[in-house]
């Protein structure tokens, strides 16, 4: 993949070295993406949000080292970023809809969000809703290495991009409709339904890919596919389990099983049809 140079937008926070006071308050359509994206990790939410709770923070700012390295991940997840927004502006467009671009925050450790409670690095990357702003820290990117195995520059761009694809689930609604229905079903029924909506973001994430070379600063080539697919069986619902816990709960499910998460990547980059991609009312996932 080739990104080097391609071009930054303003939609950028960068808050490495800050950190600030709030009690975590979640609730409403926030707390779904953080919860899920928890699940992640294979630890358990409750038990993180509980350390979140009981913790004040401190306003504390002082100068900022950051490694040569580091810096060469936020240029490179900020061109990203950038290229989503430049594919999603012009898909919109095309389908005569206006896009409204996400904001992408970069922190170390903690970091609140306006809306959706302390955002913490053991949550990995999320999306929030209320803000509509993407959250990583950038460790996030050593763990896809080393403990699910997911190697290569594009895996944490696919990791954006589905981020990214929850923001595009904001804008036509599917997120909100999903959050309706929150209480109203039984948890394995709330489930399956979150299932769908991430793998529509899997699905979006495949859709950036297959317009970033046009529409783009990013050029993507085959073995890059390869690898985001790789990335989305690394971080499949049954893969974790089992890693986790040693066996696979399917009533648990809250992302997708690995095959299905690489086959609606696939699908989306194959298509590059936003169509295509109604999760939703798909028969096999009935
Ligand atoms: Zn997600």
């Amino acid at each position: 993949m080739r990104w080097k140079g391609g071009r930054k937008s303003g939609n950028f926070e960068d808050r490495r070295g800050m950190s600030s006071g709030g009690k975590l308050a979640l609730g409403g359509i926030g707390g779904i993406i953080i919860l899920v994206v928890g699940l992640l990790f294979g630890g358990d939410p409750q038990e993180l949000l509980q350390q979140m709770q009981t913790t004040d923070m401190q306003q504390s700012s002082g100068p900022v080292e950051t490694s040569a390295e580091e810096n060469e991940l936020v240029e490179f997840a900020q061109v990203i970023h950038t290229s989503t927004g430049d594919v999603w502006r012009a898909v919109f467009r095309s389908e005569g809809l206006e896009f409204r671009s996400d904001t992408l925050v970069v922190y170390w450790d903690r970091t609140p969000t306006d809306g959706c409670g302390m955002g913490a690095a053991a949550y990995g990357p999320f999306y929030c809703p209320a803000d509509e702003k993407v959250y990583i820290d950038l460790s996030f990117n050593n763990e896809l290495k080393e403990r699910f195995g997911a190697t290569g520059e594009f895996a944490m761009a696919y990791v954006l991009a589905h981020e990214v694809g929850h923001h595009v689930q904001k804008l036509t609604g599917a997120m909100d409709k999903v959050n309706s229905m929150r209480g109203r079903l039984s948890e394995r029924e709330y489930n399956k339904l979150t299932v769908k909506l991430e793998l529509q973001a899997d699905f979006y994430a495949g859709i950036w890919a297959h317009h970033a070379n046009k529409m783009s600063d990013v050029y993507l080539e085959f073995d890059d596919i390869i690898e985001g697919m790789k990335a989305a069986e690394a971080v499949g619902d049954d893969r974790l389990q089992m890693q986790t816990q040693g066996k696979v709960v399917p009533e648990a499910f809250t992302h997708g099983t690995s095959e299905q998460r690489a086959y609606w990547f696939k699908k989306g980059y194959d298509t590059g049809d936003i169509r295509q991609g109604d999760t939703f009312n798909d028969p096999s996932l009935q």
